[in-house]
């Protein structure tokens, strides 16, 4: 059956960061979107569409609002979930006093339940429709967010942390259990309705070189899955991996090494990049998650965007929450810090570009860029609605802008998960925010 929204849509077709802005960004003031089994059937000026459609077909209008793409989250952990905002301590202490302490309940599966139950309602109250998604060494942690997200339908990434040393026995595969159990996975996940697999070893310094070659073998083996790491994310961890790998040249030589570089691999952070590593990356077509949330609550350091999309070597990158490094679930969130760190390099990240980050560039990274990531006919239909009047006080503040440039960057400095009204996954409305009764809705699952 076919239904609609209606309202102010703003989408990108094509990269403002290396196209003219007005070949990529599509902008529709009273615009109908018109949804199908899951996909964007039509999109146009409602003057012209509504005349199309029987007459009773659903029809949700939505006032002082802007329809965008579902925000797209190319890094995220979700057993991190119950330690974002822990005070104190930079990447590996972080790592050994919180992140290993909590990533060792997820054996528990009822555990393991809630925490994807609670993640994925603040991703979709958040407007975030689709993630890249770090689970934890056990299995049953892989399990517990797949079946939850497919009663969403949600086209999440996920997959089993590899890590055969420096971290707690309770956490510890080794080569041939990580590399069976991440094949089982493969099996059972990759390809099931929406769901999408991804290898991941949580970082070199975790793997022994042993494990960091069967997972570039178990990679290589199932072409179309995803593979997911971090690199250069912090000064102290580039020496480890350095003196961990002393017959390899950089840290993203370790992972060119073990094949585990290509197209669908992504790498969180990047920070500490040099010419050679974005040229590896552009290369290869390896992509990178902009973490900026992550990187100022760890003090890891200031990742160039400008160099990543406009650079010599240009590398397909998302923006990431990166929680719980991250602090905040809302993808408008990361782009006010990724402005304020391109700010600090001298380059001023206007609010499309931005949006185009969190959205159609995010897609591109994870090589999703025909399915996901744009409003336009074919496209599944995962979709925000962002708010104007979310709290008074942008209310106030859109009554003096003159442009949608303006009001959009209005939202991605002042707004959250308040500024989003409404998250749709697949064409069904999954979440609500009904502003003046007050309430919020999500759908079973
Ligand atoms: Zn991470």
């Amino acid at each position: 059956m076919k239904t609609a929204i209606r309202g102010q849509i703003l989408s990108f077709q094509g990269n403002p960061f290396t196209e003219p802005m007005e070949d990529c960004l599509y902008v529709e003031e009273d615009g109908l979107l018109v949804m199908e089994n899951g996909y964007i059937s039509e999109v146009g000026p409602a003057v012209d569409l509504l005349g199309t459609l029987a007459s009773d077909t659903p029809i949700e209008v939505y006032q002082d609002a802007l329809i965008c793409p579902g925000f797209i989250d190319c890094h995220v952990h979700y057993p991190q979930t119950e330690i974002i905002g822990a005070y104190g301590a930079q990447l590996i202490d972080w790592l050994n006093k919180y992140t290993f302490v909590a990533e060792q309940k997820f054996s528990d599966k009822a555990h393991a339940s809630q925490a994807a139950e609670i993640f994925l309602k603040e991703t979709l109250r958040a407007g975030t429709t689709t993630a890249s998604v770090f689970c934890t060494v056990d299995p049953t942690s892989v399990d517990a967010f797949f079946e939850k997200s497919e009663k969403l339908n949600m086209r999440n990434i996920a997959g089993k942390v590899l890590m055969d040393r420096n971290a707690p026995d309770g956490l510890l595969d080794s080569p041939q259990t990580g590399y069976d159990q991440t094949k089982d996975l493969i099996a059972k996940w990759h390809g099931r309705g929406r769901s999408l697999y991804s290898v991941t070893p949580r970082f070199a310094p975790t793997s022994s070189p042993e494990q960091m070659e069967m997972t570039g073998a178990v990679w290589q083996e199932h072409p179309g899955t995803y593979l997911q790491s971090h690199i250069s994310e912090n000064l102290g961890e580039i020496a480890w991996v350095a003196d961990l790998y002393p017959d390899r040249n950089s840290y993203a030589d370790v992972y060119r090494h073990y094949n585990q570089l290509g197209p669908r691999a992504i790498y969180g952070h990047g920070v500490h990049f040099s010419d050679d590593d974005f040229r590896l990356f552009s290369e290869t077509g390896t992509a990178l998650a902009h973490c900026p949330t992550s990187n100022l609550f760890l003090g890891s350091g200031l990742f160039s965007i400008e160099t990543a999309m406009m650079g010599p070597n240009k590398v397909r990158t998302g923006l990431a929450t990166d929680l719980g490094g991250g602090t905040n679930f809302s993808q408008l969130v990361s782009m006010n810090e990724a402005y304020k760190i391109a700010q600090l390099a001298g380059y001023a990240l206007s609010a499309y570009h931005a949006f185009y980050l969190a959205t159609r560039g995010a897609a591109n990274a994870l090589y999703l860029d025909d399915k996901i990531g744009s409003l336009a006919k074919g496209y599944e239909a995962d979709i925000a609605v962002l708010d104007l009047k979310a709290t008074p006080i942008i209310d106030y503040r859109l009554d003096y802008t003159q442009s949608l440039e303006e009001t959009l960057f209005v939202l991605m400095m002042m707004g959250d998960d308040r500024a989003n009204r409404a998250t749709y996954v697949a064409g069904e409305r999954v979440y609500f925010n009904d502003r003046e009764a007050g309430k919020e809705s999500f759908a079973e699952f």
